[in-house]
């Protein structure tokens, strides 16, 4: 599903931190790569889902679970200690 959906032309820099019609990720301009990082695993999880209603629900937290442990396992990601502040935003738990 996200292989059909992700091209590296569809990632681009903004304001903040959203998906656009599971085709495009923009993100905050960020200077810690691990909170990005984060990030683009949240944002490829919103990609992966094809009920555009889910939201933050149960499959979303088993996709973004799974995505979060291969990035680590790639170290490409380390482990976040929760609340922190990604782009003026309070994150609080994944
Ligand atoms: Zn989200």
């Amino acid at each position: 599903m996200l292989r059909s959906r992700y091209s590296e032309q569809n990632v681009n820099i903004g304001n903040e931190t959203f998906t656009r019609n599971k085709t495009e990720i923009y993100f905050c301009d960020n200077p810690d790569i691990n909170k990005i990082m984060y990030a683009m695993c949240h944002e490829l999880t919103h990609m992966c889902i094809e009920d555009y209603e889910t939201g933050h629900g149960a499959e979303f937290e088993r996709i973004f679970t799974f995505i979060l442990k291969r990035a680590a396992a790639l170290n490409v990601y380390k482990t976040i200690t929760f609340p922190f502040v990604y782009c003026g935003v309070n994150v609080h738990s994944p």
